[in-house]
């Protein structure tokens, strides 16, 4: 009956959704969420998310949206120097011009309503495991919201569901560690001072290699959190919520939060990283955004990571059916594109990860950013052009912020 089942119903899977429909392709999603819910995230939606939302005509629903337009974002280093850098995009130079931080129960919400309008979707069905054909994956098999257990089959599955995916976990697609997965905490608070059209990363000395996020969140509120890499989370006898607050408390930051009020309790979730290149895809799967480990090293920035998995996932779930061949010879494709578009920049957030371990090269770097107009652009253009961070393989950048 289908052609294709996603499993979740998060950025990546309402993204393929949105991509399949475009490509006649016949589909189903399952989730075992009700809509609206929420996902703990820093909600900042930056340079390929914008732009994939910009090719599926989404933009001007999602400026709608509660939330804040960015137009700035300030790096922060361990002895709190700091400098900005401006979206300045163009049609030349392809950099998007603005950015948004939006609460993800609504963008979520928004992805999903889009999705609804052409693709069958199931709310409250958790996926249990997977049935097999010939011993190749041939559908699903879960609990539906009326507690009943469903079957449902398709030559193609489609694992968009986050960080401890059982698509992933079925299929003993690949092997899970602490290395490449960092762990992170999120709180909205209301009455932080100084919130404006900026985002703020702060990698000061307390949550190494990772960083403190100020982000504006529409409303008064702000989204603020921290995360670092797992293996040192675990070193740590404090916990995230006990560093949090006392980086909030202390001398450089309790003034912006003197009369600010936590709105909840913060709560933490893990961040698979695109550390390492995984295998992705198999006989009869794909696996995108977080079950797929895509998530930026040095931003934590996964969400357009996973709207580009959808696009490429789709395109070869195309190909696979117009061929009849669903094997993974045939989907491997699928992974070739998808790394061919993000490996590079991927490579580079694992060397700038590990470079942030240093306070003093990250002073260094900070300090000569902020008295350097060139290395500001060059930041400005890695994080908000359309293929990112190329700059950053190059010597020149080095020698720009060495000796500039
Ligand atoms: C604290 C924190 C801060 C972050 N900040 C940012 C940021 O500012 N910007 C950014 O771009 N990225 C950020 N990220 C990363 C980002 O949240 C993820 O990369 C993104 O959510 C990945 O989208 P996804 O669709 O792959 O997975 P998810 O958003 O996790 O969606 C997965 C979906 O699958 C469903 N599901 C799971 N299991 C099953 C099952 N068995 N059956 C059915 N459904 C199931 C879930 O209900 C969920 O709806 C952050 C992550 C964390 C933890």
């Amino acid at each position: 009956m289908y052609d294709v089942i996603i499993v979740g119903a998060g950025p990546a899977g309402a993204t393929a959704a949105l991509y399949a429909e475009r490509n006649n392709l016949r589909c189903i999603v399952l989730d075992k969420a009700i809509f609206p819910r929420d996902k703990i995230c820093g909600d900042a939606l930056s340079g390929k998310s914008v732009r994939i939302m910009e090719e599926l005509d989404l933009t001007s629903g999602v400026e709608k949206l509660d939330g804040s337009e960015i137009n700035r974002i300030t790096f922060g280093g361990p002895n709190h120097s700091h400098f900005d850098v401006h979206l300045k995009g163009n049609k030349k130079n392809n950099f998007i011009t603005k950015g948004y931080v939006i609460p993800r129960k609504t963008f979520d919400y928004f992805l999903f309503k889009k999705a609804k309008n052409s693709t069958e979707i199931l709310e409250g069905f958790k996926v249990k495991d997977l049935i097999y054909e010939k011993d190749k994956p041939a559908g699903i098999r879960g609990i539906n919201r009326d507690g009943k257990e469903q079957v449902i089959e398709a030559p193609i599955i489609l694992g968009c569901d986050g960080a401890n995916s059982i698509v992933a976990r079925k299929l003993d697609a690949y092997k899970r560690g602490m290395d490449n997965t960092a762990v992170a905490i999120r709180c909205y608070y209301e009455g932080v001072e100084g919130l404006s059209n900026q985002i703020e990363l702060h990698y000061i000395s307390e949550v190494k290699p990772g960083y403190f996020w100020l982000f504006p969140a529409g409303n008064n509120r702000a989204n603020i959190g921290i995360g670092l890499s797992k293996n040192d989370a675990k070193k740590e006898d404090r916990t995230l919520s006990k560093i949090m607050e006392e980086v909030t408390q202390s001398k450089y930051f309790r003034s912006r939060f003197s009369n600010a009020r936590p709105l909840e309790k913060p709560k933490g979730w893990n961040l698979p990283m695109g550390s390492i290149r995984r295998k992705n895809h198999g006989d009869g799967f794909m696996l995108l955004g977080d079950a797929a480990g895509l998530i930026d090293p040095f931003t934590g920035e996964g969400i357009g990571n996973a709207m580009v998995a959808a696009k490429y996932a789709i395109s070869i779930a195309k190909k696979a059916k117009k061929s009849g061949d669903y094997s993974e010879s045939m989907l491997r494709a699928y992974d070739d594109l998808l790394w061919n578009e993000i490996g590079k920049e991927l490579r580079t957030s694992t060397k700038l990860q590990s470079l942030s371990r240093s306070s003093f090269l990250l002073n260094f770097v900070i300090k000569r950013a902020s008295r350097n107009q060139e290395v500001q652009e060059i930041i400005s253009g890695m994080l908000s052009k359309e293929i990112p961070k190329d700059e950053l393989s190059s010597p020149l950048f080095y020698f720009k912020i060495l000796f500039s």
